[in-house]
């Protein structure tokens, strides 16, 4: 599929004024690395989160006599697609399964959208969404893949390398990979030479056993910190599966206790609460998996997380996910 500098850059224009351009600041952690290190707080958005970028995108190029749009989103998505939709004055039906949790169905509800809730998985609710193409004639937003979608994440590539154009390496927190697509091409048309790193968690990085596998592959989805990073590529993926395998110079993997440290080194050091997805760039350099060899730049990508987890991680608490136990450790500086 055919994808370019020039479709972010028709993005940029289309998004503005609805999805924020967003601070790019100085973490106190690159004292610690060794390097400047930079961080873009996509926290800021109206939706608390980047997603907004994309949905707003593909949802402001559809054509006029649209009937609607659908997705099935639990999270940061959902919230993205439902805000667009409001924004252009187009329906919009989130789908979710029985399994999600009622602060998200009413977050997305608060954002004027219908929520249709059926069966008891992902899967339920996808296939609702395709029903809903199929009869309603609702247009599917896809969360990742999607040249439109990537294309407004995209833009956030963009502002970094115009911001700091002497940016040595991104790191940049991969699932779908609609996002690390979109700033790899951003950031290597601009600068050929710049290290673009993409950072998944070690339990279900379906990118990274994809790239591996040299074909879309599925992975078991677990409970994990960096639950925005959870789920599939789709195994006909038609664009971010291809732009992650050409651009990407890297991909590294963090753990669970790696996630947990990042999230109290990111709240003691730089006050900044947000989910664990946004803090796997931070991981990985503290861990050393990634050395900084120049100005560094991660993106906080959102902060729709539960408060009462947050709490219980600043205070040094364990955490349950599932079969697992992350353990509880005191932050020390
Ligand atoms: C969706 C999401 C990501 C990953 O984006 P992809 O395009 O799926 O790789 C990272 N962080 C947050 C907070 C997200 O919601």
């Amino acid at each position: 599929m055919d994808f370019s500098l020039a479709h972010i850059l028709a993005a940029r224009r289309r998004i503005a004024g609805i999805a924020d351009a967003t601070p790019l600041v100085p973490s106190s952690l690159g004292d610690r690395f060794g390097a400047e290190f930079l961080l873009k707080l996509e926290i800021v958005q109206p939706i608390g989160a980047f997603k907004l970028r994309g949905a707003v995108n593909a949802i402001f190029n559809l054509p006029a006599d649209v009937a609607g749009v659908t997705c099935c989103s639990t999270g940061n998505h959902g919230r993205g697609v439902a805000y667009a939709a409001r924004a252009r004055g187009v329906k919009a039906v989130i789908c979710m399964s029985h399994l999600a949790p009622t602060a998200k169905i009413a977050g997305v509800r608060a954002l004027g959208a219908e929520v249709r809730i059926v069966g008891q998985s992902q899967d339920a609710a996808q296939a609702e969404a395709e029903r809903l193409v199929a009869e309603s004639g609702l247009t599917d937003i896809s969360p990742f893949d999607d040249p439109d979608v990537v294309a407004g994440q995209g833009t956030i590539g963009l502002e970094l390398l115009e911001a700091r154009p002497d940016l040595d390496t991104i790191l940049v927190p991969l699932s779908g990979g609609g996002l690390a697509g979109g700033v790899a091409v951003a950031a290597k048309r601009i600068n050929p030479d710049i290290r673009v790193i993409g950072i998944s968690m070690d339990r279900g990085a379906a990118m990274h056993a994809s790239i591996q596998a040299g074909h879309p592959v599925e992975v078991e989805e677990v409970p994990s910190l960096a639950d925005s990073l959870g789920g599939g590529i789709g195994l006909r993926n038609r664009l971010s599966f291809a732009l992650c395998r050409e651009h990407l110079d890297q991909i590294v993997l963090v753990s669970e206790e790696e996630i947990y440290r990042a999230l109290q080194a990111i709240y003691y050091e730089d006050r900044i609460v947000c989910e664990g997805a946004c803090v796997v760039g931070v991981a990985a350099v503290m861990s050393g998996k990634v050395q900084l060899t120049g100005p560094s730049a991660t993106i906080i990508t959102g902060r729709n997380l539960d408060m009462r987890v947050h709490a219980d991680i600043m205070a040094g608490r364990d955490v349950v996910l599932g079969d697992h136990i992350v353990k509880g450790h005191r932050y020390e500086p």
